[in-house]
């Protein structure tokens, strides 16, 4: 099922991420995770590509697995350190697989990464150009209530998110946040510069501190006071 008919049909929804192996030997044990996950019949489930050390190898081969319980897959795939054959590639492995939905993004720079260096992608809009002319995907995008850490302001940040949803997005996640303000600052922003596709909230549940402190300092999110307190006390 194609995600932007889901929302024509719920206001609601409930999805979880899965991370693919990082090891091949992980691989079973991640599979068997994603099918009890599943069982819970959450509206959806994205698979990560390549994210937190995760194999990209896997992600189309996991969106399998979730669509195999009877539950809609989105899979991600990054374009910065893939040229325009290895993504095609990637597009053909997804429709053979019966994948309908994709999250367009740019990923991290990989170590040593040349921005002077001509490349196929640089933006994640630009994949979002290729997937739409390849055709056959709905197709979502990432967000930042609190800015993407690289760009200079907001407002920067939200006109580049303008110019990415124009390309032909369907729906956009946030990046986690910890302070509900920011997520609805961020909704009335978007609002008013003619953003009108879903935007769902991206929610992380905390589970490790030393993982938090490292994922909040790449990623410039703002941990509130009061967290902070809780996260240092119960680590
Ligand atoms: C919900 C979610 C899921 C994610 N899943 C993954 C994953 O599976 N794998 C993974 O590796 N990473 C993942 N990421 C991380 C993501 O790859 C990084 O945050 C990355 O740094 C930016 O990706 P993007 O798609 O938002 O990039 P873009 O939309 O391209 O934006 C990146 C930066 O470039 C700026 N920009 C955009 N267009 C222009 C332009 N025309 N000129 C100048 N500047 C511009 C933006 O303002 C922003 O600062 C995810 C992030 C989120 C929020």
């Amino acid at each position: 099922m194609k995600l932007s008919n889901l929302w024509k049909e719920k206001d609601v929804t409930l999805s979880f991420e899965a991370f693919p192996p990082k090891k091949d030997s992980d691989f079973d044990s991640v599979a068997t995770a994603v099918e009890k996950i599943a069982q819970l019949k959450p509206d959806f489930m994205s698979v990560t590509y390549g994210a937190g050390g995760g194999t990209s190898t896997y992600t189309s081969q996991i969106a399998q697995i979730v669509q195999a319980q009877g539950v809609t897959a989105l899979a991600h795939l990054t374009c910065v350190s893939s040229d325009r054959e290895r993504i095609h590639h990637e597009l053909d492995a997804l429709k053979e697989a019966g994948i309908e939905n994709i999250l367009a993004l740019r990923g991290d720079y990989p170590e040593g990464y040349d921005p002077a260096a001509p490349r196929d992608f640089r933006y994640a809009y630009e994949l979002v150009q290729e997937i739409q002319a390849y055709g056959g995907f709905c197709i979502g995008g990432a967000c930042y209530p609190e800015g993407h850490v690289e760009c200079l302001s907001q407002a920067e940040d939200l006109r580049h998110l303008k110019e990415k949803v124009d390309c032909g997005v369907d729906f956009l996640t946030t990046q986690m946040f910890f302070d509900n303000s920011a997520l609805y600052s961020f909704l009335y922003r978007a609002q008013e510069v003619g953003i009108n596709v879903p935007i769902l909230a991206g929610i992380m549940p905390v589970t490790n501190a030393a993982q938090m402190t490292r994922i909040l300092s790449l990623s410039g999110t703002t941990l509130p006071n009061r967290f902070r307190m809780i996260l240092d006390r119960f680590r």
